[in-house]
């Protein structure tokens, strides 16, 4: 399954903003964004970021979905056919679609501190849905999926590292039904808008594949 494998960092300093690619990395002094906060590249510290136009801002908003969530040009495509023609809010639908891939569940469920650990967890099979194996990161979750942990696969370190970094996250998890001691999470209802929590205008993404 392709995805990006550029480095996360370089993608925060090209996109001039964290996008928090890293989990608990990005929070340290360590963070690209702290120490290097210019473009990459031979020049990066000489260029001046210029004034976006519409068509710009639209295509930089693409690209920051793309790179939060770790697909690729041909996935975030598909996904907007998907939802074009359904009815309903094209930007919420599209936002469904992201939201309920598995390995964002996971993450935001707050098994794994970022998606790409989330992905590679559910690439090594740790993860089932319904009781069945689930290996595909991109797989859609859907209302009163059980998603549970393979049985003596995950270290108990693992789950107590787990247990500490859920203490605060509990508020944003409207959507989500999480019960870190069975260690399972059912999905109750789809996001709305409200549960994503971060800064992110799918609707510009939209404008930019319906031009
Ligand atoms: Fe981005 Fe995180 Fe790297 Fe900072 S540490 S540049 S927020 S991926």
């Amino acid at each position: 399954m392709a995805r990006n494998l550029s480095p996360k960092c370089k993608l925060c300093r090209r996109a001039g903003e964290k996008l928090f690619l890293k989990g608990d990395r990005c929070g340290t002094p360590k963070c690209a964004m702290v120490r290097r906060a210019y473009p990459p590249g031979v020049h990066g510290q000489k260029k001046r970021r210029r004034a976006r136009s519409e068509f710009g801002e639209q295509l930089a908003m693409k690209q920051k979905i793309k790179r939060i969530y770790g697909v690729l040009e041909k996935q975030l495509k598909k996904y907007f056919k998907d939802v074009k023609n359904k009815p309903g809010v094209t930007g919420d639908l599209l936002m469904q679609k992201l939201e309920m891939r598995l390995d964002n569940v996971i993450f935001r469920a707050g098994f794994a501190t970022s998606r790409q650990q989330a992905r590679q967890l559910v690439r090594h099979s740790h993860f089932t849905v319904n009781g069945k194996r689930m290996n595909m990161p991109s797989y859609e979750v859907k209302v009163g999926d059980v998603i549970g942990v393979k049985a003596g696969k995950l270290k108990k370190e693992y789950f107590k590292n787990t247990e500490e970094a859920m203490a605060g996250r509990q508020n944003v998890l409207g959507w989500l039904e999480v019960d870190i001691q069975q260690k399972m999470i059912k999905i109750k209802s789809k996001p709305t808008k409200d549960d994503v929590g971060m800064e992110l205008d799918v609707q510009m993404a939209i404008e930019y594949y319906s031009r």
